[in-house]
């Protein structure tokens, strides 16, 4: 039996199946590893089950024991393990893609509604009890026949293009390659970031953090938009550089920002604390029993197929 190591506290049923095909250390006080004890754990093991908090960088890779021939992120994203590094170990790296693609649409959508509709400050004043109603109180921005931009258009982009176009947003879309008619329903492609920020009201970042991407959004791209716009992020913190988004809200060329990801998480950078039309939440994108029940069941899926067959369809290097 295969031996494996699962760094985070696990769903339970998703702990008991794993169980039952190899193996397997727990972490059932869900501590966060430190480096040091990661490597120490790994230590007899076949292979690793991760989360996007542990950091598996090329010194972490390379001090693995030689026994680890997998690890199986338990996320989409894998900006968290240097794939090259793993890969010139011999390494597998997989991830689960698509199982949580409609749940981190989902906050995808409410990160746009929230922040054109002034979410944040709405729930604060009710809270507080101390609002009046007006003709002209939080007025927000109305998403219909709004242009909507989405900055990768994959499995998660396409997903809140067609929520998006139910509510009547007209959607715009940036990738390094075209998709094909059937995929794109009605989108309409920019072959450039300038060109797609220049017409988006509201923006979704929904592309992965990679070397290309990390803070895509800056000071300068941030003066592609139209004054006034909106900037979500539903994808991963690295790909926006804060102090310049804090700074454009400040004086009003964006007019709102929707983050579920932000760098250096959890804690946010102080800037945004004082601006009222951050609607923030704590990377909740996968966050439902179902979604989360599935990505488990990939993860460990993903490690089962692996030793096997000798492959697997969701390695990632
Ligand atoms: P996906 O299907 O691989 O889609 C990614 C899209 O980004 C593709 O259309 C890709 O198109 C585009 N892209 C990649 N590099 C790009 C670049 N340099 N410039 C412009 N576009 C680029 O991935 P997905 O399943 O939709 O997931 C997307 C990301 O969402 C993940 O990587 C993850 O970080 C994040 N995520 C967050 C949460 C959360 O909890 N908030 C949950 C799940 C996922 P091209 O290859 O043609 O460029």
């Amino acid at each position: 039996m295969k031996k494996i190591l699962i760094t985070r506290k696990l769903i339970k049923d998703s702990e008991d199946k794993a169980q039952k095909i190899f193996e397997v250390k727990l972490n059932s006080n869900d501590e966060l590893y430190s480096q040091a004890k990661l490597i120490e754990l790994t230590q007899g093991c076949d292979g690793i089950l991760t989360s996007l908090t542990e950091k598996m960088d090329a010194d972490a890779i390379n001090k693995l024991p030689k026994s680890i021939k997998i690890i199986s992120n338990f996320a989409v994203g894998f900006g968290n393990i240097d794939l090259e590094a793993a890969k010139k170990r011999g390494i597998a790296v997989t991830n689960t893609p698509e199982v949580l693609s409609d749940a981190t649409a989902e906050i995808g959508i409410l990160l746009i509604l929230g922040a054109c509709r002034r979410a944040s400050e709405g729930i604060d004043a009710a809270r507080l009890s101390n609002w009046k109603w007006s003709a002209d109180y939080l007025i927000g921005k109305q998403l219909t026949r709004s242009r909507l931009g989405i900055l990768g258009m994959g499995r998660i982009g396409q997903k809140i293009a067609k929520i998006a176009k139910s509510l009547g947003m007209i959607i715009h879309y940036h990738n390094r390659s075209k998709l094909s008619a059937d995929k794109e329903q009605g989108a309409i492609y920019h072959d450039s970031l300038k060109s797609l920020f220049s017409v988006s009201d509201v923006l979704s970042i929904c592309c992965p953090a990679t070397k290309e991407t990390v803070n895509l959004i800056n000071k300068q791209t941030i003066e592609y938009f139209p004054t006034g716009a909106v900037i979500t992020n539903v994808a991963r913190g690295d790909i926006v550089d804060d102090e310049a988004l804090i700074d454009a809200l400040n004086r009003r060329k964006i007019y709102a920002a929707g983050l579920d990801v932000y760098k250096n998480e959890p804690n946010l950078n102080p800037g945004y604390l004082k601006i009222k039309s951050a609607f923030i939440l704590p990377h909740l994108g996968s966050a439902t029993k179902d979604t989360r029940i599935a990505m488990a069941n990939l993860a460990i899926d993903n490690i089962d197929e692996f030793f096997n067959t000798g492959n697997c369809k969701n390695i990632v290097n």
